[in-house]
């Protein structure tokens, strides 16, 4: 995976964490509830910052809390936990 594709796409805690830039629209809400996962770039897009230096629950609820549900995250069996 390359830097660019890494600043939109994670695995951390056994999490496929990725940002779909085409919903984003930029509240933050994912940066207010987790300035550890995510912040927002030039762009007004959501990217991750150290989404490994929180614990997994806290990771998830950070990517429940979009309001426009850009932000998935699915197991290692390619289960839904977000949002
Ligand atoms: S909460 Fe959703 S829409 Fe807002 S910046 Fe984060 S990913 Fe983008």
């Amino acid at each position: 995976m390359s830097d660019a594709d890494l600043r939109y796409e994670r695995e951390v805690h056994g999490l496929t964490v990725k940002v779909d830039l085409d919903l984003c629209v930029g509240f933050g809400d994912c940066v207010d509830a987790s300035p550890e996962c995510f912040e927002l770039n030039e762009d007004d897009l959501a990217e991750f910052t150290e989404p490994e230096s929180v614990d997994r629950e806290t990771l998830l609820e950070a990517c429940r809390s979009c309001p426009v549900d850009a932000i998935t995250a699915r197991d290692d069996e390619g289960n839904l936990l977000a949002p």
